[in-house]
């Protein structure tokens, strides 16, 4: 598009330049169809149609008839306040709201906060929400989709939609339930890190952005550990509270403004916090970069975010043990401490594996094709045994992979108690006491 003097106009959806400036969209108030950029430079804020820069002429990206109905745009950049005040609104807000305990509230927070620096952060954390019982979760889910930036919320996504997505625009997707077996696990896969581009209907993406997803299933098999900062959404006693959409906006208008504000004036900060974080241990060390920087290194909101990821870490080693892997392993690995047994059936296995279940007062049930997905995925040759359907053949070499991933695995048969006569678990005993 020309414009009035013959300049080649360039749309944008937002930039960032080697100078420092950045350029951003608002939606004008009163006619949300309508797309205005503003730009920061040095501390000074210009809004128009259209924005000069470095001899350039920028333009909002012609957004179709349906961004702005789907995606919550500011109207405005709201006054300068430091991030530790607009940290402390919104915890206050999520509070209020949705009666959560502070690391709740908090950690909400910091996704959001990270939500509107993703660009800026040396990784793309996923934020993996677990409602419990009762838990507000419809309440989170609309509060996370007005305040995140850019925020897209989706349900039952399948492949072929991903191609429509406006992955241009940087959405923050917000994902309900996703099939963990369907597209969105690659989308989760490949969102944290930069350049993992994925080729969906015949176009090339990058999917890299924020993503948060609320599930009920725990982020196991789905993603790296590492990428995934977990909150539980507790149960709340009595009625949720409501949101009417009058009150929704009203929120939306208002911390719109103040978070375009806190990534306009920190982006620079955000992108040169790169904290040494030698306390946690190393898969969480890109996290928490990513988290420290979201807050734009304040130092009381980072010491913060290091409290929550050291309690997230000894929950993730609480809950491994008790994920079904593990109760796999632990089945498959019974059946290698029986001398005499040279394959077993991906029903037996489930058979076993809900036994031990059972023993610890739960009745999950597994089925074997379950079973046989999950060894798959853990590496272990699962293939069809005689007439008899799929299993295991316990070589010697799946013997001693089980046994390793046991290890792995926390499955305490093996670190402690007596141990079973197996040259297997003898070799690790004497490996374990070696290091220990
Ligand atoms: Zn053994």
């Amino acid at each position: 598009m020309l414009d009035t003097k013959g300049i080649m106009e360039i749309t944008t959806t937002g930039m960032t330049f080697r100078d420092g400036a950045l350029i951003d969209l608002l939606q004008e108030p009163f006619h949300p169809d309508k797309l205005l950029l503003v730009r920061w430079k040095e501390g000074g804020i210009t809004i128009g149609p259209t924005i000069e820069h470095a001899g350039r002429i920028f333009a909002p990206a012609p957004s179709g008839a349906t961004i702005p109905g789907l995606m919550q745009l500011p109207t405005r950049v709201a006054p300068e306040e430091s991030p530790r005040d607009l940290f402390s609104a919104i915890v206050d807000l999520l509070k209020d709201v949705l009666r959560q305990p502070k690391f709740v509230t908090s950690m909400l927070a910091i996704l959001i906060f990270a939500s509107w620096v993703s660009d800026a952060l040396p990784m793309a954390p996923c934020f993996w929400i677990l409602p419990m019982p009762a838990a507000p979760k419809s309440a989170a889910q609309r509060l996370l989709n007005r305040l995140c930036r850019r925020s897209m919320l989706l349900v039952a996504l399948r492949r072929g939609d991903l191609a429509f997505l406006p992955w241009d625009w940087n959405p923050t997707l917000l994902l309900d339930e996703p099939d963990p077996q369907s597209a969105m696990r690659r989308v989760l896969r490949h969102s944290s890190r930069r350049g993992e581009c994925m080729i969906v209907g015949r176009r090339l993406l990058d999917p890299y952005g924020i993503r948060v997803v609320l599930s009920r299933e725990l982020p196991f098999e789905m993603l790296p550990e590492a990428d995934v900062l977990r909150i539980s959404l507790m149960s709340v006693a009595g009625p949720n509270r409501f949101l009417n959409e009058a009150t929704e906006e009203r929120i939306a208008e208002e911390f719109q403004g103040r978070l375009q504000g806190f990534r306009l004036r920190n982006f620079a900060k955000v992108q040169m916090t790169r904290p040494q974080l030698q306390n946690l241990t190393p898969p969480l060390q890109d996290l928490g970069r990513a988290l420290c920087a979201a807050v734009a290194g304040d130092d009381e909101l980072m010491s913060l975010v290091l409290e929550l990821l050291n309690s997230q870490e000894q929950q993730i080693r609480a809950d491994a043990t008790s994920a079904t892997e593990s109760v796999v392993i632990e089945a498959l690995l019974s059946f290698c401490h029986q001398v005499d047994t040279r394959e077993v059936r991906c029903l037996v296995i489930s058979r076993r594996t809900e036994a031990i279940y059972a023993g610890r007062g739960s009745k999950r049930e597994i089925s074997p094709e379950q079973v046989g997905w999950k060894l798959k995925h853990l590496g272990i040759p699962v293939g069809r045994i005689g007439s008899a359907g799929k299993g295991v053949n316990l070589t010697n070499a799946v013997r001693q992979q089980v046994h390793e991933l046991a290890i792995l695995h926390g499955v305490l048969t093996v670190a402690s108690g007596p141990v079973p006569p197996c040259p297997f678990c003898q070799e690790f005993k004497e490996r374990l006491a070696v290091a220990t």
